[in-house]
């Protein structure tokens, strides 16, 4: 495989949420005044990150992108640009994947989902799926679509199903010829309408508070997959049946932030490797695959990624959101997840 064609099938992308009142009170007395650490050159898909601890005549670290999307950035523009292509490609039969990578607090989940009921504010997930309705009823009369959704978290390296209202319990993965990997016994529900898309993920979204005493804490833990699969069959000239099916996950990863900090000891500390292990097998899987030499892709280091095999590589796309906080006191952990990103590229 060329290194062009690669470079096709996985598009990493930076987006910087704007400066919040709580980053704010960090950067008052900050010298420079500019507040935020992050400056992008949107035409040339650049992030230059500022050290706020710079020794004088330090160079300033220059990370390129696929695209960047900057604070004033809006959802469409992300949308349009990165994400649409993708869709186009899973209605046409190819599995694509989208994840939000970042530090807690950047924003992952705003460009996942963001405001539902907002439509400048809506996201990723229900800007794609108007997208494949519109598509849907657009399509000519002899192709019938059948469009399926999944709602699933991977927490402590175990799988649970968010739409089976009964206590979350722990699935497991399989693989079969004609199936590929799979989750056994996992809920999957026929869709017709955004509507229905938005019932089902308040329906997963309560599932999954049950029995987490900390809801933001969990969900910084944990990764939460969206399944969609897009079946098309259509009469072929030769009058036989002929059936496509697509399929796009939708994937918003566990927040990135070193987990393990001092004082943390047993359950939270081997909670806290196993995120380091899937996050860290993820890279491995996407620059092995960005690399494109064919070598060795390690999809079976992590239940996430081994969930993921069918999707990614091959004819998939995958597209890498890293999202960033601009504030000065998070400088390590910025320049950690654009590593991250620029390594997956
Ligand atoms: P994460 O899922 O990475 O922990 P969130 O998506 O919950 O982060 O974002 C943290 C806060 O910042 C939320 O209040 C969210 O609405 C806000 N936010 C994130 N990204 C943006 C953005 N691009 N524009 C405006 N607000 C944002
Ligand atoms: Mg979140």
């Amino acid at each position: 495989m060329s290194k062009v064609k690669s470079s096709e099938t996985v598009k990493v992308v930076v987006r910087c949420r704007p400066l919040n009142r709580k980053d704010a009170a960090g950067v008052t007395g900050t010298p420079g005044g500019r507040g935020g650490i992050i400056e992008m050159d949107v035409d040339r898909g650049q992030v230059v990150l500022r050290n706020p601890r710079a020794l004088p005549g330090e160079p300033q670290k220059t990370f390129t992108f696929d695209s960047v999307y900057d604070a004033s950035s809006r959802q469409r523009d992300l949308y349009d640009e990165t994400v649409r292509p993708l869709i186009h490609s899973v209605l046409d039969g190819f599995n694509g994947t989208i994840f939000a990578y970042g530090q807690t607090g950047t924003g992952k989940t705003y460009t996942m989902q963001g405001e539902w009921l907002e439509p400048e504010r809506r996201g990723v997930i229900p800007n794609a799926f108007e997208h494949v309705f519109t598509q849907i009823a657009r399509s000519t009369a002899d192709r019938q679509y059948l469009v399926r959704a999944s709602y699933l978290e991977i927490y402590r390296e175990e799988i649970r199903d968010l739409l089976d209202p009964n206590p979350p319990h722990t699935l497991e993965l399989r693989e079969s010829p004609e199936s590929g990997v799979y989750v056994r016994d996992l809920t999957s529900c026929v869709c017709k309408s955004v509507k229905e898309i938005q019932e089902l993920m308040n329906v997963g979204n309560q599932v999954r508070s049950v029995g987490a005493t900390d809801m933001n804490e969990h969900s910084s833990r944990s990764h939460t997959l969206f399944l969609i699969t897009v079946e098309c069959s259509q009469t072929g000239p030769d009058g036989r049946q002929h059936i496509r099916v697509g399929r796009l996950n939708l994937v918003d990863l566990a927040g990135s932030e070193r987990q393990a900090k001092t004082g943390v000891h047993g359950e939270r500390l081997k909670e806290a490797a196993k995120i380091n292990l899937s996050l860290s097998a993820l890279g491995n899987v996407i620059s092995a695959l960005a690399d494109g030499r064919g070598g060795h892709v390690p999809y079976r280091d992590s239940k996430l990624t081994r969930l993921l095999q069918d999707s990614l590589g091959g004819n998939a796309k995958t597209v890498m959101v890293a999202t960033l906080g601009p504030a000065p006191q998070h400088y390590e952990e910025t320049l950690t997840t654009l590593r991250y990103a620029n390594r997956t590229k």
